[in-house]
């Protein structure tokens, strides 16, 4: 899915836990549940190729994927000024940022040099993560991927304010 989608029901999810621990690991799960749903998403193949290409030619995309992020944060941000119950903001920020820690972790990959044990750990995850994907052959059309992604944003700012 799309990182802000991602960000909010992680923000959602760890602002509904009395224990922010256990919210931040249900964040952080969510992330592969969300994957599961068919959904649309901009292409991150340039950053595959960051290491030969260099930066400068992963530049787009990298601005798209901050911009999501961004977009998911701010909404957080009015979510949280108009919520009727008390929410902790930085409790929330961080389950966000659980939620698209799976993803981070990926770009990790992208970005690392070398091949230490913390590569190898990553690059497992990371083959955990696209097997756990629901399958990108079957994508459904732009107007049913996007759908089910502002279903899941509705539900989180549903979850953050009431
Ligand atoms: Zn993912």
């Amino acid at each position: 899915m799309l990182l802000g989608p991602h960000f909010l029901v992680g923000a959602a999810i760890a602002s509904n836990f009395q224990n922010p621990l256990a919210g931040f690991v249900i964040a952080f799960l969510s992330h592969f549940f969300l994957d599961r749903i068919p959904h649309w998403e901009y292409s991150i193949e340039p950053l595959k190729e960051i290491k030969t290409k260099g930066m400068g030619y992963a530049m787009p995309i990298l601005r798209r994927v901050a911009l999501d992020v961004l977009l998911g944060f701010i909404v957080l941000i009015i979510a949280s000024i108009l919520a009727r119950r008390d929410i902790s903001f930085i409790q929330a920020a961080v389950g966000g940022f659980f939620g698209i820690l799976p993803d981070g972790l990926s770009m990790l990959l992208f970005l690392k040099r070398g091949k230490g044990i913390f590569a190898s750990l990553l690059k497992i995850f990371y083959l955990f993560h696209q097997k756990a994907h629901y399958d990108k052959k079957a994508n459904p059309p732009m107007r049913i991927g996007l759908s089910t992604q502002a279903i899941a944003i509705l539900l989180a700012i549903y979850f953050l304010i009431f």
